[in-house]
């Protein structure tokens, strides 16, 4: 698939795949039905809406009556956290989170902070990682919710939420995890992860945007965050995005299909990007890591003394796309709370840029940036 420039901010969102568009296009045509209908149009609608959350709930061995569509990550992430701590308001007070989570996690805790609940937000390690043992000490009688996310934006760390799961599930307390990131890009079972709560969303694994769904562990009694027409088994009022969802149902069979190819294809194609980086640009430093902790898409890289806002639009002078920092504070320019976290200087943390690596990028097109980058770093440009 050729484009007329080089995409490399698939952390940010991705191209909806061609066969993704094919396959939801009938549900914007002539199969428009309500699925809450029962006559044949509305029938053929909700078995397009059964048909991918079975795909989903099997993708995360989850069961099918677990996975509650919504608009995306951000919702997912704004449910399971204002959910448990309404749910959970007379058993607690305090949630257990992490320095280094997407602000939809971030916004809510500081949201429910401000409502009389505490968060502790536990810091990473230089690499990224949150180690689980500091999960466990920092549990106290009134904790109610432990959300760590499964693999971060901005660095590619996949963090250890097994273990987490596991100290949660022995301590009583509900553990969800923010998965935008790894859901279809790394293989998830909520049953040997011990998760409750599970967030993901469409358009970061080649599918469309504004569908999302949160899974919730069965006997799970978390009330609706959104109210109405009683969609979603009454936990998610709302017509349904019948075309998001047949969508997404569609994307998350095709990134399972080929998770393991493209894993290695994506590796490879990163490490070469590193290597040459490291080779070619004196002063690249790696944020974060490469190896098999990391998410094999998301390379992190700070250029020493170079601000990235300058790079980065000189990239897009030359029709390349990148982030410099995480693209929801694009157009602002705080220093990136997750380089900070892991002990990058604000100085460095501002001179960092991250590629991230999708389906469609090819080896000649990661030639061709690093290609500018070190034209633009070296001074040839
Ligand atoms: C993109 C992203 C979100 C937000 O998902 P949307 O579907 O864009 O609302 C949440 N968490 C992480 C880790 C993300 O990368």
């Amino acid at each position: 698939m050729s484009t007329s420039f080089i995409y490399l901010d698939n952390a940010a969102t991705t191209r909806t795949a061609p066969e993704v568009v094919d396959y939801m296009l009938p549900y914007f045509g002539e199969e428009y039905g309500n699925p809450s209908t029962v006559y044949g149009l509305g029938g053929r609608a909700k078995k397009a809406v059964r048909m991918s959350r079975d795909i989903i709930a099997k993708a995360i061995n989850a069961s099918s009556e677990e996975i509650f569509f919504t608009s995306g990550g951000t919702e997912s992430d704004n449910w399971a956290l204002i959910g448990a701590a309404e749910m959970l308001k007379d058993k607690g007070n305090h949630i257990i989170t992490t320095s280094i989570e997407h602000h939809a996690v971030l916004e809510n805790c500081e949201y429910l902070r401000n409502n009389g609940y505490e968060i502790t937000y536990i810091q990473p390690d230089n690499t990224g990682r949150i180690d689980p043992e500091a999960i466990k000490k920092a549990i106290r009688p009134e904790t109610i919710l432990i959300s760590v996310m499964m693999a971060n934006n901005e660095i590619g760390i996949i963090e250890p939420v097994a273990k987490i799961g596991a100290i949660a599930r022995d301590n009583g307390i509900l553990f969800h995890t923010d998965a935008v990131q790894a859901f279809g890009h790394i293989a998830i079972d909520v049953d040997a992860m011990n998760i409750d709560m599970l967030s993901a969303s469409g358009h970061k694994l080649n599918g469309p945007k504004g569908i999302g769904f949160l899974y919730i562990r069965q006997g799970i009694k978390m009330d609706a965050y959104i109210r109405g027409g009683g969609q979603e088994r009454r936990r998610r009022s709302g017509t349904e995005n019948v075309p998001g969802i047949a969508g997404f149902g569609k994307a998350t069979e095709l990134a399972i299909d080929n998770m393991e190819t493209e894993q290695s294809r994506i590796t490879e194609l990163k490490n070469h990007m590193a290597e040459r980086i490291l080779a070619e640009i004196p002063g690249a430093v790696i944020n974060g890591g490469i190896g098999d902790e990391y998410l094999p898409g998301i390379l992190n890289v700070r250029f020493d003394g170079k601000q990235s806002e300058t790079t980065m639009i000189m990239l897009d002078m030359q029709n390349i796309y990148c982030s410099a920092g995480s693209a929801c504070s694009t157009g602002s320019i705080d220093v990136s709370h997750v380089l900070k976290a892991i002990g990058i200087s604000d100085s460095d943390a501002q001179t960092s840029l991250r590629f991230s690596i999708g389906r469609y990028n090819t080896l000649a097109e990661i030639d061709m940036a690093v290609d500018a980058l070190s034209g633009i770093m070296n001074g040839r440009r």
